[in-house]
C-alpha cells in the first residue's frame, strides 16, 4: 500500500520570492463588521452585538438584506451623542442592553461584543465589558469581544478577529491524544458536508471544524492538533492556534480543482491515508469539476484580469484562474500578504505576476484604467465608476458570500467570472 507523500509544490516559475509593490494610501474597502453576515449564519446560537453608530447598523442591515421570517442574530447598541460627549456612562448603557437582550433571547449561548470606529473613539474597553458580562451571565452565556472597526480591519479581517477571540476559550486536548485535524475558517454548511463525505470515504473521521455550527461545540486544541486553513485571511487566528501548540498543515486553499486536491491531499497525508484510497475518494467529484471547467475555459482563456486588494482571496483566485482557465493576470492586489500562509499559493502563481500589497486607490485606478483589462475584481465602491468607463467588474464581496470551495463548487466559482463577461458581450452585441 503506497502512502501519500507530503505535498511538495515545485512550480515551473512561481512567485515565492517575487517582488511585491507595497501601496500605502487611501483605502476603499468595507470594515470588519461585514464578517458578521456569514459568521452569524454559521454559528447558529451566537449573537453579534455591534457597539457602534447608526452607520454601523445600516451597514450590516443592508449587507444582510431584510430578514422577515427569522429574528436576526445581530444588532447594534447605538452609541449616541450623549455617549460620545461623555455625558452617559457607556458601560452602564451596554450592561442594560445586554441584560434586555439575554432576557428576551434565552437561546443565545455565545455573545460577541463587536467594537466599531465609534467605540474606539470613545475608548470603550470592550474586553473588560466582555469579562464583566461573562462573569455575570456564566455559565449559560459566554461573552467575548473583538473589533470590526474600519480603523483596524478590512472586511474579511472581521472573521479573523472573531475566531482569534475564541481561541483562548477552546478546551485543551488531553495529553497523549492522537492527531486531530482541524479545518479553520467559515465554510458554508453544504461545503463542509461535502468535505466530510470525502474525508469519510478516505477513512478519516477525526476532522473538526472551527467555527463549528454550535457555540458550545468547541474543538479541543493542543500539540496534537494539525490545522488546515480553509480561508486565506486568518493570520491572527493561525498565530493564536500556534501559540496553543497546534501546527499548520501547509497547503494552498481549496479553490478550483488543483487547490482542492492539494488541500485535501495535505490533510489526507497527515491522517496517513494511502495513495489509492485518496485517488478513489476524489475521482468522481474531480471528474465532474473537470468537465464543468472545460466548458468555461473557451470563454476565459487569454482574457486579462485585474484584482484590486479587498478580500485576501485574490492570490488563490488568481492562481486558479491562471492555471486552470488560462487567464492572464494583469495585477493581483491583496490588502495584506502573509508570506507564510500564502507560500504554497505564491509558488503556484505564474512567474512574473505583478503583485501588490495594501491600497493606494488612485494609483491602482490609474494602472487599471491604463491596462484596460477584460475583467476587474474590486469592491462595490469602485465597480460603478469602472463600469461607467466601459470596464467589466466583479464584486469581490460576492466571492466571499458564495460557497466556492471544493470540487463541486468549482463550476459556480468560474461562473462568477464568466457571467459578467457574457453580460458585457450581450450589451455590446
Ligand atoms: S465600524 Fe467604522 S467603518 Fe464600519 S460601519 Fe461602523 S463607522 Fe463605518
Amino acid at each position: 500500500m503506497s502512502v501519500l507523500a507530503p505535498i511538495r509544490i515545485v512550480p515551473a516559475g512561481g512567485c515565492a520570492d517575487a517582488p511585491v509593490l507595497r501601496e500605502r494610501g487611501q483605502h476603499e474597502v468595507f470594515c470588519g463588521l461585514t464578517g458578521i453576515i456569514w459568521l452569524h449564519r454559521k454559528i447558529q446560537d451566537a449573537f453579534f452585538l455591534v457597539v457602534g453608530s447608526r452607520t454601523c447598523a445600516h451597514l450590516i442591515q443592508s449587507a444582510a438584506g431584510v430578514m422577515i421570517f427569522a429574528e436576526p442574530r445581530f444588532a447594534t447598541a447605538i452609541i449616541d451623542e450623549r455617549d460620545l460627549a461623555g455625558l452617559a456612562d457607556a458601560n452602564t448603557e451596554l450592561d442594560r442592553v445586554v441584560q434586555q437582550l439575554l432576557a428576551r433571547r434565552p437561546e443565545i449561548k455565545l455573545l460577541f461584543l463587536v467594537g466599531s470606529c465609534p467605540s474606539e473613539v470613545i475608548k470603550l474597553d470592550l474586553a473588560r465589558a466582555a469579562s464583566r458580562l461573562s462573569a455575570k451571565f456564566a455559565p449559560s452565556v459566554r461573552v467575548l469581544n473583538y473589533s470590526g472597526s474600519g480603523i483596524e480591519t478590512t472586511f474579511t479581517q472581521g472573521e479573523d478577529a472573531c475566531l482569534a477571540s475564541m481561541v483562548p476559550v477552546l478546551p485543551a486536548s488531553s495529553p497523549g491524544a492522537g492527531t486531530e485535524i482541524l479545518i479553520v475558517g467559515t465554510l458554508a454548511d453544504v461545503v463542509e458536508d461535502q468535505f466530510n463525505r470525502l474525508f469519510r470515504q478516505m477513512g478519516v473521521d477525526s476532522v473538526k471544524y472551527f467555527p463549528a455550527r454550535h457555540a458550545d461545540d468547541l474543538p479541543q486544541v493542543g500539540s496534537n492538533t494539525r490545522f488546515l486553513l480553509a480561508q486565506p485571511f486568518l493570520a491572527d487566528t493561525s498565530k493564536a492556534l500556534q501559540e496553543r501548540g497546534a501546527k499548520r498543515i501547509a497547503a494552498p486553499f481549496p479553490l478550483g480543482i488543483e487547490g482542492t486536491e492539494l488541500w485535501l491531499r495535505a490533510a489526507a497525508q497527515v491522517a496517513g491515508v494511502s495513495q489509492t484510497r485518496f485517488e478513489t475518494a476524489i475521482a468522481a467529484p474531480k471528474q465532474r469539476a473537470s468537465a464543468a471547467l472545460a466548458r468555461s475555459r473557451a470563454l476565459l482563456e487569454g482574457k486579462r484580469i485585474f484584482f484590486f486588494p479587498d478580500s485576501q482571496l485574490e492570490i488563490p483566485l488568481a492562481r486558479f484562474l491562471a492555471r486552470e482557465l488560462g487567464m492572464h493576470l494583469v495585477e493581483v492586489g491583496t490588502p495584506y500578504l502573509h508570506r507564510q500562509n500564502m507560500a504554497e499559493e505564491l509558488a503556484l502563481l505564474p512567474a512574473g505576476t505583478a503583485l501588490s500589497e495594501g491600497q493606494h486607490v488612485e494609483n491602482q485606478l490609474d494602472r487599471c484604467t491604463a491596462a484596460r483589462p477584460d475583467i476587474v475584481v474590486c469592491g462595490l465602491g469602485l465597480a460603478n465608476p469602472l463600469e461607467a468607463q466601459g470596464l467589466t467588474t466583479k464584486w469581490s464581496i460576492e466571492l466571499v458570500f458564495t460557497p466556492i470551495q471544493g470540487f463541486d463548487q468549482a463550476a459556480d466559482l468560474v461562473e462568477l467570472f464568466t457571467r459578467p463577461l457574457v453580460r458585457r458581450m450581450r450589451l455590446a452585441a
